[in-house]
């Protein structure tokens, strides 16, 4: 049975998170050696306040970072942002002050190598080998493709810059696009994974939806038994998550939640949230819900906009075009990736 390590957390002060962070890698960190290199995968999609809960909180950043460093670990720390450069994108999120003080090295994936998954090549950062462990932080979010992006979707954060829109465009569909996280994430096979759960997004994720208390912080050496049991406290079903679809489907993901190894400090039941809020791609009910594989809703520009034109550079499909105040988008050409929403600040 996976073990999943669940400890209760209220807010981010340091002592709650110290607390949660070293109940929830109290067993992982007996193997881990003196001396070991460490790279630490946080969800930085774009650079915004933490107060937006867009990216992993830096008190969780430390926390984690703490714990390697007693151990005698070098501590190193990347992403690569939808938008935007790496450490500008740390600073707004609070996450480049924690490095500073706790001697991390930031690392900017900015040169690619080709590995082999099981969806064909997949371009990452080419230094993922360099490290004695790769270890994932995501948020715990609603994301409007793929559903819910917790584990295993923050790791397509490893894939260089704009080469995320090269995916985007060859894997256009929910079920083809998280089929290609599955094949990466399985391939990258992170050594640790915990999740940043104290206060997630709900409603229109993974940047523009609200942020919802969760009061935890879970983690595991699997990433899909992770992600799966995280969004069934937030409500999913397996198969209104994208990853976890494709896990069920063509990997055999044993979706009794019952069948978790839990290790817990806390009532698992009193930390299950009966309204959280889904993305809107997932409203999708009745005769709809079968169709739920193949469509999407279409994005569309808010009243909000301030005609950055941020959408109109980056969209992998060449869909969005100038307008006269605000952008327009050619729905014949959108793919629904939802790349818009994600960068749009
Ligand atoms: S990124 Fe957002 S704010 Fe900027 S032009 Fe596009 S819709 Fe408007
Ligand atoms: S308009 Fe938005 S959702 Fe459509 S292809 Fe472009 S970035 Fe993706």
């Amino acid at each position: 049975m996976q073990k999943i390590y669940v400890s209760q957390c209220n807010d981010y002060s340091v002592a709650d998170v110290d607390k949660a962070v070293n109940f929830c890698m109290k067993d992982f960190v007996f193997g881990v050696k003196k001396g070991s290199s460490v790279l630490l995968k946080p969800n930085i999609l774009i650079g915004r306040s933490s107060a937006d809960v867009v990216t992993t909180n830096p008190e969780v950043v430390r926390a984690v970072a703490k714990v390697f460093k007693e151990i005698g670990c070098r501590i190193s720390l990347g992403d690569s942002p939808a938008f935007g450069n790496l450490k500008k994108a740390l600073d707004t999120c609070g996450i480049l002050a924690v490095c500073e003080e706790e001697g991390i090295d930031v690392v900017n994936f900015d040169e690619a190598k080709e590995i082999d998954t099981l969806s064909g090549p997949i371009s990452v950062y080419k230094g993922i080998d360099d490290f004695d462990y790769l270890v994932n932080l995501p948020k715990a979010k609603t994301h409007g493709l793929t559903g819910f992006t917790g584990a295993q979707k923050n790791l397509f954060g490893l894939v260089c810059g704009m080469k995320k829109s090269k995916y985007h465009l060859k894997y256009p569909n929910r079920y083809s696009f998280s089929r290609m996280i599955v094949s990466l994430a399985n391939a990258v096979k992170p050594s640790f994974n915990l999740m940043d759960c104290v206060v997630g997004m709900e409603g229109n994720g993974p940047s523009a939806g609200s942020p919802r208390k969760l009061g935890f912080i879970a983690a595991s050496e699997s990433a899909p038994y992770l992600d799966l049991f995280v969004s069934n406290i937030l409500g999913f079903k397996h198969d209104e998550v994208g990853t976890l679809d494709v896990e069920h489907s063509e990997h055999n993901l044993d979706v009794n939640v019952n069948n978790l190894n839990l290790i817990s400090n806390i009532d698992p039941g009193k930390l299950r949230v009966k309204d959280f809020k889904k993305a809107g791609g997932f409203k999708l009910g009745g005769v709809m819900s079968l169709l739920k594989k193949y469509v999407s809703p279409r994005p569309v520009i808010s009243v909000k906009c301030i005609n950055c034109n941020r959408c109109v550079e980056n969209c992998p499909a060449d869909a969005i075009s100038k307008g006269s105040k605000i952008p327009v988008i050619d729905y014949n050409k959108c793919i629904r990736c939802y790349c818009c929403g994600e960068i749009c600040p």
